[in-house]
């Protein structure tokens, strides 16, 4: 899919601030820095429409992108940062996960993890919670091009065991450096808007 004229609409950190409109969204969950932004960028091939950084747990909004007339992403908050305080990370859950809850425009979630690493328990709780609501889901393991490919097999193993993910679960390796994994993903929103 090509989109022509991506677009950042907003940032929301409550309901009322949602951008108003008639497309579906798919929206990016996953840990602080797993990559979220740079599979935006590297989707639609724009160094920078979302923003990177090398600052983990800067994105504390939720972010609305339109891709064209298609769809929108929906990038939200970064989970599972260490160094804030408590009071913080649970404002970034409640963020999370009223929007999941709520919004009827959401079809589908792509959930990010490291594909170097084991998932971790907010992983786990993330894919839950999807799986608790409904909610279809593209397991993506992101950073695949620090991972041979004698490595591939343990690692995808080791995060279908962590995340408990039955055997038909949607999944892809990715890397915003080699494009790998481009095709899986948008194929997967093309069955979702
Ligand atoms: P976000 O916080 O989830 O939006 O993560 P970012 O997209 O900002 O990426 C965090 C860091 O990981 C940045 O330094 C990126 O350059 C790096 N990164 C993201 N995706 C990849 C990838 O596929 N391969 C490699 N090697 N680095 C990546």
């Amino acid at each position: 899919m090509k989109i022509h004229n991506p677009e950042f609409v907003c940032s929301a950190v409550i309901e009322k601030n949602y951008p108003k409109h008639q497309l579906k969204e798919i929206a990016l969950v996953g840990r602080s820095n797993v990559g979220k932004s740079s599979l935006i960028n590297k989707l639609i091939n724009r160094k920078k429409l979302a923003r990177t950084s090398s600052q983990p747990g800067r994105t504390q909004t939720i972010n609305f992108y339109k891709m064209d007339d298609y769809f929108y992403f929906v990038d939200l908050p970064g989970y599972g940062f260490a160094k804030v305080p408590l009071e913080v990370k649970k404002k970034w859950g409640e963020m999370i996960e009223h929007y999941l809850y709520n919004r009827s425009n959401l079809s589908a979630v792509i959930q990010l993890v490291d594909a170097r690493h084991k998932p971790t328990e907010d992983d786990q709780m993330m894919y839950n919670w999807l799986k608790e609501m409904k909610i279809p889901a593209l397991v993506v393991a992101t950073k695949a091009d620090k991972v041979s490919r004698g490595k591939r097999k343990p690692a995808k193993d080791l995060i279908f065991k962590t995340l408990n993910l039955p055997e038909n679960q949607p999944f892809t390796f990715f890397s915003a450096q080699t494009g790998e994994g481009k095709d899986e993903v948008w194929k997967f929103i093309k069955e979702y808007i």
